[in-house]
């Protein structure tokens, strides 16, 4: 059989993608190593309304705004004007969008590891022959490491599901190198508690555990996940990288949905051409990726005594962040703060790099 497209890896980047080419008219064949779409779940499942509109399924909660506790105990409210965000069920978000994705035509092929992608003047994938190839196949990706796209490094994240008694429509996010170094840990309000972290250290569990100590809380259903931090080469002629195999993640937040949507949709707009998808993402979503990680550095470079003094800085500027705050574009916020106090906080964020 052969086919205009193969894909590896049925997440929001593959199935948005499929559905996208499908749509186009394209014969596109999705490999996905599990035997349902959607499962294991490793997400918080908090997304902003660009992502509720490419894909409207499987929304629980509505946020409003975040509280956020920063090393010293002071906690900072933001936002709770309107909605600034959604709860999503993943597994749900991630059926749905394979099932349309099928409905416009593509082929899934599950319960299908792909260890192996032979290349000839087509690409062969388990007797299924190919013209182009797409990897979303996540952050450890064989398609990246196949075709020598570059090597990214990683967070670590946990995650569990527990009874916590928090505001409905706020997050609660503590910043605390104690708590979750070069990160931090989450509450997300939905039928049960998303309670999680993530960090550059390796021993997560101790500082899962800790922090549930701190916060008395108990989870069920435990789930580990790799949050990538750095970008990958996006594209050759006839191979090309999408979501969390690109390293499409804001290293600020490790959210990735939208980054992987966007990708899908642009790679589609591009199709046979990949070169142009490398490029149109770089100026767009993928210039805010790289801001963000310079942002993450910076972040991590300053340790607890700098996000205490962030604090007073973020209180001082709630308007604009309320006015101007999107999840998916953060630096915006920081410019519209710069722009209005450009020498005030140049100075103090040189004295808090040091
Ligand atoms: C704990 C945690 C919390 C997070 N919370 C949020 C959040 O709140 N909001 C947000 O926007 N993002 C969040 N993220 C990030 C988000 O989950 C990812 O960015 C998103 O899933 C990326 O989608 P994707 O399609 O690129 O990859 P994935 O969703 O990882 O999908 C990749 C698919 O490829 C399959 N696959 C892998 N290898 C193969 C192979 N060899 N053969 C066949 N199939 C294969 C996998 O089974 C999987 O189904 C979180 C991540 C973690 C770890």
């Amino acid at each position: 059989m052969m086919f205009d497209f193969a894909i590896i890896g049925a997440g929001p980047a593959g199935s948005m993608a499929a559905l996208q080419l499908a749509k186009l008219g394209y014969s596109v064949a999705v490999f996905e190593e599990h035997p349902s779409i959607g499962k294991p779940v490793r997400c918080a499942g908090l997304v902003s309304e660009h992502v509720i509109k490419m894909h409207n399924e499987g929304i629980i909660n509505e946020i409003k705004g975040a509280v956020v506790v920063f090393p010293d105990g002071k906690e900072v409210v933001i936002g709770g004007d309107k909605t600034h965000a959604f709860v999503i069920d993943r597994y749900i978000f991630d059926a749905s969008l394979a099932e349309k994705a099928m409905a416009a035509g593509a082929q899934y092929f599950l319960g299908r590891k792909i260890k192996k992608i032979l290349e000839r003047e087509y690409f062969e994938i388990e007797g299924i022959k190919a013209r182009y190839i797409i990897g979303s196949d996540g952050p450890n990706s064989m398609v990246a490491e196949r075709f020598n796209m570059g090597k990214i490094k990683f967070f670590n994240a946990i995650q569990g599901y527990g009874r916590y008694d928090v505001d409905e429509g706020f997050v609660k996010i503590f910043l605390s190198n104690e708590i979750a170094p070069g990160f931090f840990a989450w509450i997300i309000p939905a039928e049960r508690a998303r309670i999680g972290l993530a960090t550059v250290k390796k021993n997560i569990r101790f500082y899962f555990n800790s922090f549930l100590k701190k916060i008395d809380a108990e989870v069920e259903e435990i789930t580990a996940g790799l949050i990538p931090f750095g970008l990958r080469k996006l594209a050759s002629k006839k191979v090309a990288l999408a979501g969390d195999a690109a390293g499409q993640v804001k290293a600020t937040s490790g959210g990735g949905i939208y980054a992987a949507l966007m990708a899908a949709s642009t790679l589609a707009k591009h199709a046979e051409n990949f070169r142009e998808y490398e490029k149109e993402y770089m100026v767009g979503v993928g210039k805010e990726l790289k801001r963000c990680i310079l942002i993450r550095k910076v972040l991590n470079k300053i340790g607890d005594r700098g996000l205490n003094k962030i604090a007073g800085i973020v209180e001082e500027n709630i308007g604009l962040i309320n006015k101007y705050g999107d999840i998916d574009y953060p630096s915006i916020v920081i410019k519209e703060i710069l722009k209005r106090h450009p020498l005030k906080y140049t100075i103090q964020a040189m004295r808090i790099v040091g």
